[in-house]
Parts: structure tokens; sequence; C-alpha cells
């Protein structure tokens, strides 16, 4: 590991001037990704700004919104009643992952901005336009089981790992900054970027721009919700494909309304607008559910390792909304 430099911001506007006019900075949440890929020398900040005392509150509005500031621990908010009650499947994504003492130092902004899990990523000796833009992928002709089906490009097809990502996009969540040029905000779903030809730049952030805040608008009915993630192992593992799913019902089982994302087939959450269209005033049925798949899934192509992910979205998607059509919850 390269020698660094280490500063505690007081407040959001402290790490803002201290990051101002230093690419080579970092802002450092629980850890738990940044410092594995400074030991692997994938990351060589000069400066690591902490920022994991900052806005640590998980605020309840009356009109049913959450506002979870950045520095919030991933335990806290899968702990949280109000999360629970009000966004049981972002509660269920967060426990799916990692591990109890991972999630215990994980922070919602580390989470959001935390690097592929792509191998190829990691190792130094492989090449990788995402660490070193233009040198290449070995990805797309090698070991490229848990890669992207949808949206890659020639250049990259890691996918983003984060499983809490998925059920923030499912629920229209925003993401709050701050930076040199002020305050802003945007959708999670429009945070993270294909990755064309600059797979290097994963987000729609600025160099030194601070997440701040992750609000939560009101959804009724996610109360109906599930979070299913397909891996390798029970515990523990980065999901092969993830769904997250909130379904709102006529009694007479017309589909009112219905979010969908899909995790692990892309370079960011995929949210499944297309299938959402298809299901939208329609009837809840198994055939329903398929055509949505197929609407979704009819862009998704397979690398040689992968393409078994195309039939593993299409049933797990079709599997959940079926789990949800068949709650009694309305
Ligand atoms: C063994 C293992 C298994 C895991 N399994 C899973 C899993 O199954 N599912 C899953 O979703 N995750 C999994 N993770 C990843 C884990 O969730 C992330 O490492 C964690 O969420 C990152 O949060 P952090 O606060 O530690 O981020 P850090 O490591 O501190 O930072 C990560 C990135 O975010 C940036 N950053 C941090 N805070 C901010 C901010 N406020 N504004 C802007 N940028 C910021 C940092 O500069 C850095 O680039 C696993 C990790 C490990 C080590």
């Amino acid at each position: 590991m390269m020698p660094f430099n280490y500063a505690r911001a007081r407040d959001p506007a402290d790490a803002v001037r201290l990051a101002a006019g230093r690419t080579e900075a970092r802002f450092l949440g629980g850890g738990t990704n940044l410092v594995d890929l400074m030991r692997e020398s994938v990351e060589v900040p000069k400066t690591l700004i902490d920022v994991t005392e900052l806005s640590q509150e998980i605020t309840a509005r009356d009109d049913g919104s959450l506002l979870i500031g950045a520095g919030v621990k991933n335990t806290t908010i899968a702990a949280d009643r109000r999360v629970r009650e009000r966004f049981p499947l972002l509660a269920r994504a967060i426990l799916s992952g990692a591990s109890g003492q991972i999630r215990n130092m994980a922070t919602v902004g580390g989470n959001i901005m935390q690097r592929t899990r792509c191998y190829y990523f990691y190792d130094e000796s492989a090449r990788c336009n995402k660490r070193t833009p233009g040198a290449g992928c070995d990805a797309i002709d090698g070991f490229n089981r848990i890669h992207a089906i949808l949206g890659a490009s020639p250049a990259c097809v890691a996918t983003h790992p984060s499983d809490m990502c998925v059920a923030l996009a499912a629920l229209d969540a925003s993401v709050h900054t701050v930076s040199a040029t002020g305050h802003r905000t945007l959708k999670l779903a429009d945070l993270h970027r294909l990755p064309g030809d600059t797979p290097h730049i994963e987000t729609e952030l600025a160099p030194g721009e601070l997440i701040t805040a992750v609000g939560i608008p009101p959804c009724s009915f996610a109360t109906r919700s599930v979070y299913r993630k397909v891996r390798d192992r029970a515990s523990y593992a980065f999901a092969l494909v993830s769904v997250a799913a909130a379904l709102d019902l006529t009694d007479n089982g017309t589909v009112r309304d219905v979010r969908i994302a899909l995790g692990g087939v892309a370079h960011k959450p995929w949210r499944a607008e297309k299938a959402e269209a298809a299901l939208r005033g329609g009837q809840a049925t198994e055939a329903s559910f398929q055509l949505a798949a197929d609407a979704e899934l009819k862009e998704a192509r397979g690398l040689r390792h992968n393409a078994f992910k195309i039939e593993l979205a299409r049933r797990t998607l079709v599997a959940c909304l079926a789990e949800l059509s068949r709650r009694d919850e309305k």
C-alpha cells in the first residue's frame, strides 16, 4: 500500500473543501471496499477524507418518505423500524449482502459508490479499461460468469455489485450531494452510468462531489414487496441475479402500479421500466409476468459463461411477481 494523508471532515462543507482540486483524494466511508482496493493498488489515493461522522440520521416524514444520511451504517438502516415497515425490500436487500461485520462498517454513501467485483478489475496483471482506460478488457473473452447481460459495451462487461442500490432504484430514491458548485439531487437510477467507451467514469458525480443523503419518496404499496437474490452461496456472495419488486393490485387483480429493478445484470442497478410498462393496467397472471420479463430481457446478451443469467433473470422476476400477487396484503 502506498503512503497517504488522512483528514477527518468536520461537516460536508469541510469534506468538499478538503477534496477541492485534489483529484487523487477519496472520501472514506467504512473503508470495506476502498481499503481493499488500496491493498491491491487498484486505488492509490494520496489523501483519504474520512466522512464517517457526517449525516448519521434517518429522518421519517409524515408523508411516508425517509431521508437517510450518507454516513448511516448499513446495519442501522436494515434494523430501523420505519425502514422495515415502509420499505421492507430495502431492509431485505441490505441483509442479503456481505456479512454482519461488514454491514456494521459500511455506510450508505460507500455502498452506493462501491466498485465492481469484476475479477479482472482487481487483478493488476489483467487488462481492464475501467482500471486503465484504453488497456482492453480481459473479461470479454475470459471467465465472465458474473458479468453483465444488459447495457454492456465492447469496452466493459462489469456489473454493479450493490444489493441496497437495487432496492433503492425500485423505490425511486434520490441522492443528495454537495460539491464546490453547490447542492444537487439526482435520481439514484440516473447516478450510475452504463460503460460505453468510458467505463472508468462510473457515476454522474464530479470529482470531489460528496453524497450527503438518500431520499426515498412515499410508496404505499412497498409493503407488498420482495428482494430476491440468487447467488452461488447462501451467504457472503454477490448476486448473480437479484430482483427488487413491489406490486400494487386492485381488488380484481389488475396491476395498478409496479416497481421492478434488477441487480447483477448490468453496470448499474437496472430499473426494469419495460417490464413495468408491460404490466401496468393488465391482469396479474403468470402469462403477463412472462411477457413482462420477455419485454425487459429482449435485448439481453450473454457471453461465453454467463448466458444462463438471461433465463435466471427471467425466472427470478416471474417468481417474484407471482409471489407478490399471491400475498393478501393491500
Ligand atoms: C467480503 C465482502 C462481501 C461483500 N458482499 C456484498 C454483497 O453481497 N452485496 C453488497 O451489496 N455489497 C457487498 N459487499 C460490499 C460492501 O457492501 C461495500 O464494501 C460497502 O457497502 C462499502 O461501504 P463503505 O462505507 O465501507 O465504503 P468505502 O469502502 O469507504 O468507500 C467505497 C467508495 O465510496 C466512496 N465514498 C464513500 N462515502 C462517500 C460519500 N459520502 N460520497 C461519495 N463517495 C463516497 C469512496 O471514496 C469509495 O470510492 C461486500 C464486501 C466484502 C468485503
